[in-house]
Parts: C-alpha cells; sequence; structure tokens
C-alpha cells in the first residue's frame, strides 16, 4: 500500500525549486533515492557552508572564550554506554497493524491508527543509533556506532582542548559536524533525516554560575537567527516540562520556528549539569574536574549546550526566504536570502551578447570574484535572467548595456525592490561588499 502523504503546498514547491535550481537533491536518485536521505547542488553546498561560516564567525572568531574542534565521527564504543545512548537514546515503535504504517508513540495521540483507523500494536523501544563494525570481522566486540551527536566528541577532549588553549572555566568549546540517527520517521525534506550535521557548542561553566551563562545563551542563540535574516515573528520558546527533559537535563529550551507543518525544534538550549564530565570521569578514572585559580576551588564544571542543526538551519532560511508575488501580470517566485548567506552574491549580464559588452561584463566578473562568489549569465532574455537569479536568492544583478561603453557606468537591480540603479563599476566591489559581508 502506498504510503499516505500529508499534502504541504508550500513544502511541494520548495522542494522543486531546490531541484531545478541546483539547492537539493534526493540521494542516489537514479536509483529510486534512499528514504530521507538528501545531497546539496552548487548551490545548497554554498548557502549551507554560508550557514556553517556565519555560525562558525559568531561562535568563535568573534570571541575569546570559545575553541574549535572536529573530532572523529566514531568514537570507542563505551563513549555511548557512559553517555547513556546505548541504554537510553531510544524512540516508542508502533506498527499499524492493518496498513502498517510505523509511528513514534510520543508523537502520536490516542490507540489507534492516524492514518486508517486501525490498531496498533504495543510500543517497543528503538534504539536510534547507527551501528558498524570497526575491522574486517563482523562480530559483537567489533561494533562501533556512527555518533547520534557531536558533543560527546567535546566532552572527552575537555581537557585536550583546555590545556593547549590556555583557557579559564568560563569557556567553550564549538564544533560542527555529521551526527546519524535511525530515526522512525524522518521526513518533511531536509527537516528531518537520518544523517544530518550539527553546530554544537558546549560552554563550561561554574555550577553558581548555570543560570546565568544559560540565559545569556538563550540570548545570543535567539539573535544569531536574526542575524542570518530570519523574520523574529516566526521563531518562539518552547521550555520543556520536567517529563519531556532529556536524561542529563535540568532545564532545556528549543527555538522554534513556524514551519507550513507546525512550531518546530530548529535548535535546543540545555543545562547538561556536571552529567557527562562526571560519568567520563567515573568510566575511564581520568579526572574531568577542574582547578579554578580565582576561586582556588576544584570542581567538575557544568555545560551550557547550544546545539543546532546546519540542515534544519538551510530549510529555515529557504522556507523564511520563499515568496511569491505578482509583477506586471506574472507570477515571480524570490528567495529573499539575507545578503549574507545568499549562496551568489551577484550576477554579470551584458545586455545582448554583441557591441562588446560581454568583453566588459567578463572583465566585471573577473574582479567581483575576487571578492566574493558571482554568476556570469549571457543566456536569453535580460528578464528570465533575472527572474533565475530571483530564484536562486542573488541579491544583485548587475547589467552592461549600451551605456556602459560610454560612461563606465552599469545598472544594479536590487532583487527584492527589483529597483535599478546606475552605478560606476569602480564603485561595485564596495557597494555590493558592503551588503553581503
Ligand atoms: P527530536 O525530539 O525532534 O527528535 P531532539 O530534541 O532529539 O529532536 P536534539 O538532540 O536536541 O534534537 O538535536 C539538536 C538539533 O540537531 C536539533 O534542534 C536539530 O536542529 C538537529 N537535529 C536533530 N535530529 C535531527 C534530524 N534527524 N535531522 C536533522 N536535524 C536534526
Amino acid at each position: 500500500m502506498a504510503k499516505k502523504i500529508a499534502v504541504d503546498p508550500l513544502m511541494d514547491k520548495l522542494v522543486s525549486l531546490c531541484k531545478r535550481r541546483g539547492f537539493v537533491f534526493q540521494s542516489s536518485e537514479i536509483y529510486g533515492g534512499l528514504g530521507s536521505c538528501w545531497d546539496y547542488g552548487p548551490l545548497g553546498v554554498e548557502l549551507k557552508n554560508n550557514i556553517k561560516r556565519s555560525w562558525w564567525e559568531a561562535m568563535t572568531h568573534r570571541r575569546d572564550d570559545i575553541e574549535g574542534l572536529d573530532a572523529a565521527i566514531l568514537m570507542h564504543p563505551q563513549v555511548w554506554i557512559t553517555s547513556g545512548h546505548v541504554e537510553g537514546f531510544t524512540d516508542p515503535l508502533v506498527d499499524c497493524k492493518k496498513c502498517k504504517h510505523r509511528f513514534r508513540a510520543d508523537q502520536i495521540d490516542g490507540k489507534t491508527c492516524p492514518d486508517c483507523g486501525g490498531e496498533l500494536t504495543e510500543p517497543r523501544m528503538f534504539n536510534l543509533m547507527f551501528k558498524t563494525f570497526m575491522g574486517p570481522v563482523e562480530e559483537e566486540s567489533a561494533v562501533v556506532y556512527m555518533r547520534p551527536e557531536t558533543a560527546q566528541g567535546i566532552y572527552v577532549n575537555f581537557l585536550n582542548v583546555l590545556q593547549p588553549s590556555r583557557q579559564k572555566v568560563p569557556f567553550g568549546i564549538a564544533q560542527i559536524g555529521k551526527a546519524f540517527r535511525n530515526e522512525i520517521t524522518p521526513g518533511n525534506f531536509i527537516f528531518r533525516t537520518r544523517e544530518f550535521e550539527q553546530m554544537e557548542m558546549q560552554f563550561f561553566v561554574h555550577p553558581s554560575e548555570d543560570q546565568k551563562w544559560f540565559d545569556y545563551w538563550k540570548e545570543q542563540r535567539w539573535n544569531w537567527y536574526l542575524e542570518i535574516g530570519i523574520r523574529p515573528e516566526k521563531l518562539r520558546w518552547h521550555e520543556h516540562e520536567k517529563a519531556e527533559l532529556a536524561h542529563y537535563a535540568k532545564a532545556a529550551y528549543d527555538i522554534e520556528y513556524e514551519f507550513s507543518f507546525g512550531w518546530k525544534e530548529i535548535e535546543g538550549i540545555h543545562n547538561r549539569t556536571d552529567f557527562d564530565l562526571s560519568r567520563h570521569t567515573k568510566a575511564t578514572g581520568k579526572d574531568l574536574s577542574y582547578f579554578d585559580q580565582e576561586r582556588n576551588e576544584k570542581y567538575i564544571p557544568y555545560i551550557i549546550e547550544t546545539s543546532a542543526g546546519a540542515d534544519r538551519s538551510t530549510l529555515v532560511t529557504l522556507v523564511d526566504a520563499y515568496a511569491e508575488e505578482e509583477v506586471k501580470g506574472e507570477n515571480r517566485v524570490v528567495l529573499r536570502l539575507s545578503p549574507k548567506i545568499a549562496p551568489i552574491k551577484a550576477a554579470v549580464f551584458p545586455l545582448v551578447k554583441k557591441d562588446g559588452m560581454p568583453e566588459v561584463a567578463d572583465k566585471i566578473y573577473h574582479e567581483l570574484k575576487r571578492h566574493f562568489k558571482v554568476f556570469y549569465d549571457d543566456g536569453g532574455a535580460v528578464g528570465r535572467r533575472y527572474r533565475r537569479m530571483d530564484e536562486a536568492g542573488t541579491p544583485y544583478c548587475i547589467t552592461v548595456d549600451g551605456q556602459t561603453l560610454q560612461d563606465e557606468t552599469v545598472t544594479v537591480r536590487d532583487r527584492d525592490t527589483m529597483e535599478q540603479t546606475r552605478n560606476k563599476i569602480g564603485e561595485l566591489v564596495g557597494i555590493i561588499g558592503a551588503k553581503v559581508k
């Protein structure tokens, strides 16, 4: 029986735009695709990289108190026993006896199937970690896990980072990397996938200062979404109730975004207390406590975690930027991406492919390319070229026309207002650079 798919016109349009313009493709598409796996195309990889770069700059380069890390995906299997994931990283799975659809029991109400009303099986706990084998022999002792979160790579490296960086508590460690979860019900395009990328930061604090830093990081993380251009009215906080809290957390708030399929988490901010460092200390016998010279006190720091998804952030920027409008009786689709994260910053067009215009446009293109990602297009009517760039989210289009050859000016068209101004060629780097940096 074919799986019933909820109709979501906005997401359908976005998925098709992403394919058409080269943002995101289904993985292994020519083989029929692989469930919930997606590949980022030429524009998608630029957008996602720009988002990751913005996060990395906000979390590390612009601060003195956070260090970067890039830990391996595969870790000692004992790490996941210590962290509680082998025992507790599970979701309750139920199957419909009639239509055979599968659900997460905690995501559906009631005892009957939401798709066909059939009877459901008793919930079975299902561990979300992917397993594989290390070395040539596939036996129990060779099992390793694909990390389900990047955070543990930070905890086990606490001392390794602390010592050479000469940081003092309070300080943090930031990491961007892949994580894997064998989700029962992936879906909604790149919202929930089985392979995804996280942008996580663990901030180590004195236990008495946990609330202060928790509040601080809530504010910082909220503001970052505004920085990458997300409309504030589409964001809200969700506080986890006691019963909802993960096994390690004292307090947790999610930043949620209002998608067409409802308000959903895009980032979690957690007070993980001394849970992780204490457990790793106990399991390994390696003392992960910290001697605070100013306080003359030895303690295991509390951890305030900010955990965001790079793919989910990418989806949020696309959804939030997508707009359709009528212009002179025609439908225009435009991605109003912030110029800071737009994949292409400017496109350069010769109005026509003759009269010396391509030569001048080519020269401008090569000059701008030294500063930011630009695109050259001489194919088809200029109006169509503008439309293509609107769909790609390119904030500026520069057109070389007859007047250019006389006075060295070009038109600069703004994606959002569609207004055109005339500017000197020599000023372009400055004008566009100021808006995209
Ligand atoms: P849920 O309850 O929805 O499964 P979670 O609370 O387990 O999510 P966290 O463990 O807090 O999620 O993960 C932190 C962030 O990592 C999420 O806010 C999200 O941005 C991202 N993330 C988590 N799981 C996925 C996934 N399967 N696909 C894409 N991104 C994910």
